[in-house]
C-alpha cells in the first residue's frame, strides 16, 4: 500500500448470490490495525497487510460476509468494521 493511503480504508461487501441492495461495507481503523494479521489468515482473499503492516481491503467480495463478520470478530485490535447497506454498524 502506498504511504499515502487514508487512515481508514473503507469498501463495501455484497453477499454472494443474493440481493446487492443488502449490502454490507467493511471499514478498517488503520490506526487501530496493530498489523497481527488475523483478518488476511481467515479471509486472505478480502484482507491483505501493506507496507506498514496494516491490513487493508484486497476485495470486499471475495468471500462471504460471515467470514468478513468473522475476521472481524478476530481482530485483537477491534480495527475492522462492519456497517449494513444504510450506514450503521453491525459489528462491533
Ligand atoms: S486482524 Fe485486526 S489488527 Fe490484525 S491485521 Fe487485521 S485489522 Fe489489523
Amino acid at each position: 500500500m502506498d504511504p499515502g493511503a487514508p487512515a481508514s480504508c473503507f469498501a463495501p461487501i455484497f453477499p454472494h448470490h443474493s440481493d446487492p441492495t443488502h449490502a454490507m461495507q467493511i471499514r478498517i481503523l488503520r490506526n487501530e490495525c496493530c498489523g497481527h494479521g488475523n483478518c488476511v489468515e481467515i479471509a486472505p482473499d478480502v484482507f491483505a497487510l501493506d507496507s506498514k503492516n496494516r491490513a487493508t481491503v484486497l476485495d470486499p467480495e471475495a468471500d462471504l460476509p460471515a467470514k468478513v463478520m468473522e475476521a472481524a470478530e478476530q481482530c485483537p485490535c477491534s480495527a475492522i468494521l462492519v456497517l449494513d447497506d444504510e450506514g450503521e454498524v453491525v459489528f462491533p
